[in-house]
């Protein structure tokens, strides 16, 4: 998770694929299990607790309740004695918080934690240490566990707050918390972003970020794999490799995804200190697809043609990144922006030739049809709301913008 602090404060996370030894790995499993049973047994107390005695007394079983109560069971229980005490603190905290961020209305209530689902544990980040090997590898130290070596993808910046270990499909995991200074300058320069569907990112200065092929590889590898599935029975052993490949290409589909975002918002971000983005609602857009049963078939295979586009591109990632990366963010309104020529501002659909070129019909400008559209973005964030726009006849009001 990352979260944007005022002032120059932030914080960041970073995920690595970790390399136990079996040793390791077992007792990772027996962490997971512990913490999974004190989380599912504190959220009995707390349920029980809440009907029994809240509605009378109105006091709430807290997290330093609940920690003097784990003391006694790691004192009865040996096999959770011989489990980090605060991997397990940690797991009471997590309740606490989860309990106060339902009771504001900010999430569900904490439900019971899943073998298989929910293995996971975290450390603060006084209990660890993380060093690099080599360019490639690197290590942390985890309470008991000792030293457990990482694929070092991506160099760790700030104070380590938080480390949690978690079992994926692509097996365990770590993700580190930082603390960081904004270690991006406003250098005054500012760009203009089109989230396209042929180029994921196109800027105004003409620089664009195409998705490496391995991701649309992956993705089509993991649709063939569940198409494969329809021919399994359900349950069998051949169905429930065929479950495990998929949930592993799709993890690496996702973080191959995810590395990309980093390196483009990371050059974006380093040459400028402003980006203007569109201010898109990419989730109703997905959300209308499965609801619009009535209308003709072509539209719907469309939507859901550009919905995999707007998805496989993973453009809220890429907002969230730019909003902690960028000195400056701007958000403006996205009517119009493909078919207003960035030279002349007329507006006309006749303008946009196909997906990729731009003719003004007015003014005869010619540019990349993306291009064009990050330079009418970039103008409506260095001046909101002075665009001397014309439309061209009535053409351009047929147009529906969603
Ligand atoms: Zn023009």
């Amino acid at each position: 998770m990352l979260l944007s602090m005022s002032g120059c404060m932030q914080f960041r996370g970073y995920t690595y694929a970790l390399r136990p030894t079996q040793d390791q790995a077992d007792q990772m499993g027996r962490f997971a299990g512990v913490c999974r049973l004190v989380w599912n047994l504190a959220l009995e107390q707390r349920r029980d607790h809440w009907r029994r005695y809240q509605a009378v007394t109105g006091d709430n079983l807290n997290y330093v309740a609940q920690a003097r109560e784990l003391t006694l069971l790691r004192a009865d229980v040996d096999f959770v004695r011989e489990v980090s005490v605060t991997a397990q603190q940690r797991t009471l905290k997590a309740l606490d918080e989860a309990y106060r961020r339902a009771w504001k209305g900010k999430g569900g209530y904490p439900r019971p934690k899943k073998k298989g689902v929910n293995d996971a544990f975290s450390f603060p980040g006084r209990e660890v240490r993380v060093e690099k090997i080599n360019r490639r590898w690197g290590r942390v130290k985890l309470p008991r566990i000792g030293w457990v070596r990482f694929r070092l993808t991506r160099p760790v910046e700030g104070d380590t707050r938080e480390v949690t270990v978690t079992l994926t499909p692509l097996g365990w995991q770590l993700s580190i918390g930082c603390r960081i200074d904004r270690d991006t300058p406003d250098n005054g320069q500012t760009v203009g972003i089109d989230r396209g569907v042929t180029v994921p990112l196109m800027l105004s200065d003409g620089t664009g970020y195409s998705l490496p092929p391995e991701v649309e590889k992956r993705a089509k590898a993991a649709r063939k794999a569940q198409h494969q599935l329809r021919n399994r029975m359900r349950g069998s052993n051949r169905w429930r490799k065929g479950m495990r490949r998929i949930a592993a290409l799709k993890a690496r589909e996702a973080r191959a995804r995810k590395h990309w975002a980093h390196v483009a918002t990371t050059d974006v971000t380093r040459r400028f200190g402003g980006v203007v983005i569109e201010r898109l609602r990419t989730k109703n857009m997905t959300a209308s697809a499965a609801g619009t049963l009535d209308a003709p078939g072509r539209n719907v295979a469309q939507k859901r043609g550009l919905n995999r586009a707007i998805l496989n591109v993973g453009w809220h990632q890429v907002e969230t990144m730019l909003l902690y990366k960028a000195a400056r963010l701007v958000k403006v309104d996205p009517a119009y922006s493909s078919q207003t020529c960035a030279s002349c501002w007329t507006v006309d659909s006749r303008s946009r030739k196909n997906q990729a070129t731009f003719v003004c019909t007015a003014c005869g400008h010619r540019d990349n049809a993306d291009r064009n559209a990050a330079s009418v973005i970039l103008h409506r964030g260095n001046t909101p709301g002075v665009e001397p726009s014309r439309w061209a006849g009535d053409e351009a009001r047929t147009v529906q913008v969603a």
